[in-house]
């Protein structure tokens, strides 16, 4: 499980979950192997007549040979509104995690941690709807994350829910939750490929307290998102799907001296800093800086900790590490000067909906 530790400047101890006492236990239940519960794929009824976007690859998209191509094919794409993949964050930390991604016409969230009205109102504003939500994939089982899972899928019968067996084990076993909630899971497996929709979406391992903690790394067209919230350190696996997004999703969980100097008991910051724990800043901001490529469009940084960071601080280390390598860094806002940078920076809202990204190539 936990390999060798790329991006790590931490101290190792063990201790339970942070929402959780009991920490991450061993399923009562035995695992089933990936073969004795099928993918889903677009021929599953659940899951057909799906209208996703269109995607018409962008002239020179292809390949990547230079950079020169690269930024011709990127002012062309930009024209084909319906070539992009929107994302939406409705909350990020430990309030509560819930994020879109998909297309016009069809999509999945990230995590279930945000009450449903207002993933609704959310998805309204910007022309969405439920109706347009066909599955909903669970990085884990802290209640932040899956609070409304249940009543997101008892009000929604057609959206399904994505989790490792142990996740979904996690969440009957620490949580309040009727087993019901297992009518509508569909067992995925880390590194085995599945779809929702014309998206094709690969678990990974991430390192954290809850139970079976996944990233996701979503392939659409040639392009790729990979979104890493809730881990303590950058893992082999976690490295290996974030180093080749062109979109990432990354917690930015806290600053390491307001940590260090704020008011947290001891055992909650040793818990925070621990390999299983949340992403320091700076450790994010280095990363970042240490696998950019130009392939790399889109930095949304999550989970930030209200009492322990801020977005001026989380912001200021990313762009600081990514200017220090050279790079023009944009607010993801659509001036001229945005549009000239190399990658752009955004730090989701804690409690706000975030604007709907349509992502560019
Ligand atoms: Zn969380
Ligand atoms: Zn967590």
């Amino acid at each position: 499980m936990a390999r060798k530790l790329k991006f790590s400047p931490k101290i190792n101890m063990p201790g339970p979950g942070l929402f959780d006492l009991d920490g991450d236990i061993a399923p009562s239940t035995p695992i089933p192997t990936p073969e004795a519960t099928p993918i889903p794929d677009l021929n599953d009824p659940g899951l057909a007549g799906l209208d996703f976007t269109i995607n018409i690859k962008a002239p020179g998209q292809q390949n990547r040979p230079s950079a020169e191509i690269d930024r011709i094919a990127i002012d062309t794409a930009r024209l084909n509104a319906t070539d992009s993949i929107l994302f939406m964050s409705f909350g990020s930390g430990s309030s509560g995690n819930c994020s879109y991604i998909g297309g016009r016409t069809g999509g999945f969230l990230i995590d279930a941690g945000v009450d449903i009205d207002k993933v609704r109102d959310g998805l309204k504003a910007n022309g969405l709807s439920l109706d347009h939500i066909k599955g909903v994939c669970l990085t884990h089982d802290h209640s932040d994350h899956m609070r409304y899972a249940y009543t997101l899928v008892r009000k929604h019968r057609h959206i399904g829910i994505y989790c490792t067996p142990r996740a979904m084990n996690g969440i009957l076993r620490r949580h309040n939750v009727s087993r019901r909630i297992k009518d509508y899971h569909t067992a995925i497996y880390k590194e085995i490929p599945f779809t929702i929709g014309n998206f094709t979406i690969t678990a990974f391992e991430v390192m954290h307290d809850g139970s079976d903690n996944a990233g996701f790394y979503v392939q659409h067209d040639d392009r790729g998102f990979a979104i890493a919230t809730d881990l303590g350190c950058i893992s082999d696996r976690a490295d290996h799907y974030m180093r080749q997004a062109d979109y990432l999703m990354i917690e930015s969980n806290y600053d390491l001296n307001m940590l260090l100097f704020g008011s947290y008991p001891e055992y909650l910051k040793s818990r925070i800093r621990n390999v299983n724990g949340h992403l320091d800043n700076k450790v994010t901001a280095e990363y970042l800086a240490k696998i950019y490529t130009q392939r790399l469009r889109y930095v949304f940084l999550c989970h930030l900790s209200r009492d322990n960071n801020t977005p001026e601080a989380a912001l200021a280390a990313s762009r600081q590490a990514l200017e220090g390598i050279g790079l023009k860094v944009g607010n993801g806002l659509n001036t001229p000067e945005d549009n000239a940078a190399n990658v752009q920076l955004i730090a989701l809202p804690r409690f706000d909906c975030s604007p709907l990204f349509s992502l560019r190539p």
